[in-house]
């Protein structure tokens, strides 16, 4: 697709024009764009007409999640890790700062390089967005809540998480990196915005992550036990990932400097997600129940309130219609997927 062709079917729709007027001839960094979600918010912005430059060390991201857009015109890849100063070229309009391990099984593989990437890699990612007189937008987590108390999770909710535990690593890292970036917005020194995604599935998910839907996809597909942490009454609330990019995309466009939450408030238990994907795929798997892992929160909800009051934000696909394009992706990608056993298939759907 060309720019103009790009730009033309960005503007469908009120909220598409906004985001054209922000984003068009503007220059965006985004780093962990190699990753699930970096990648498709990187295809978005090409979309909306802006220059992109995606900076990514693949920890945990994949060259392929970008092989259609390295070809396009506007795009441009750097291979830098973060965590140590880096420089960019130029005026810089956007920084979307997306780079750390997001899956637990990935926090757990890497724990250190997660807590630096948290740490150093947003002080350098805020300091660029500083030095170039850009918005910065933090992608946290619903995980700054912990094993929450509170139902739904508002933003006001300051969350209930052990700081010592195995998943503190990523808990702990989002936090200080939202104190960071707060930190920054209160003195002045940069215009900044913290987005707290929750649980996000969709296209590029790697199957080896340990999160439930390509997990539980794959598991489906090839006929083996769809695994089940503990009784799978503990819930989650999934939004598709081309909800979930529009959503930081409005974030990075607006006054409101957040947090706010972007996520799907509809609520399903684990179970009910592995029965879903079971029948939708026809797969004669069996379920079986796992030890739940240390700290999983039993319950997940956004409140998106503030979302859909101060960025007219709401995501808009239905469960069905996200999971039937994620499993016609994994279909697709018959290479990718295979030969990347799940993980320990857990319920969490992170
Ligand atoms: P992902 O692992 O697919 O992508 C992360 C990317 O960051 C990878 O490409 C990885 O190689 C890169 N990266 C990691 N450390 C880096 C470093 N030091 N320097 C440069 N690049 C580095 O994860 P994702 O699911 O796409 O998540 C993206 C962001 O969104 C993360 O910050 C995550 O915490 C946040 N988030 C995701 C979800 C979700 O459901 N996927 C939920 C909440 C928050």
């Amino acid at each position: 697709m060309t720019r103009p062709e790009a730009a033309a079917l960005a503007s469908r729709g009120p909220a598409s024009t906004a985001l054209t007027n922000a984003f068009a001839d503007r220059t965006a960094v985004v780093t962990g764009a190699a990753g699930f979600i970096g990648s498709h918010l990187c295809e978005r912005l090409l979309d909306l007409g802006a220059e992109v430059i995606g900076v990514d060390n693949l920890l945990t991201g994949r060259l392929d999640n970008l092989s259609s857009l390295r070809s396009a015109g506007g795009f441009d890849l750097r291979a830098d890790d973060v965590t140590h100063p880096f420089a960019v070229t130029g005026p810089v309009d956007f920084v979307f700062h997306l780079a750390s391990p997001a899956s637990p099984v990935d926090y757990a593989r890497h724990p250190l390089a997660t807590l630096k990437v948290g740490a150093f890699g947003t002080l350098n990612a805020v300091e660029l967005a500083q030095a170039k007189g850009a918005r910065f937008l933090l992608a946290s987590t619903s995980e700054v809540y912990g094993d929450p108390l509170e139902h739904p999770q508002a933003e006001q909710y300051w969350g209930h998480v052990n700081p010592i535990g195995p998943r503190s690593v990523y808990d702990e890292a989002k936090r200080y990196a939202e104190a960071l970036t707060s930190c920054f917005q209160r003195s002045g020194s940069a215009n900044t915005r913290i987005v707290r995604i929750f649980n996000t599935y969709g296209p590029r998910m790697r199957a080896d992550d340990g999160r439930a839907v390509p997990a539980f996809i794959q598991q489906a597909l090839s006929g083996t036990l769809i695994t089940v942490a503990g009784d799978g009454s503990q819930t989650r609330s999934l939004c598709y990932v081309a909800d979930t990019v529009e959503g930081l995309l409005a974030a990075a466009a607006h006054d409101h400097t957040g947090p706010v939450n972007i996520g799907n408030p509809h609520e399903i238990t684990v179970l009910q997600l592995a029965e879903e994907i079971r029948a939708m795929t026809g797969s004669a798997s069996a379920v079986a129940f796992v030890p739940l892992p240390v700290d999983d929160p039993k319950r997940r909800c956004p409140d998106i309130t503030n979302a859909l009051t101060h960025l007219g934000w709401k995501p808009t696909t239905a469960l069905r219609d996200g999971l039937r394009q994620t499993l016609d992706w994994v279909r697709q990608n018959p290479v990718d997927q295979t030969g990347t056993a799940p993980a320990a298939a857990g319920g969490d759907a992170r």
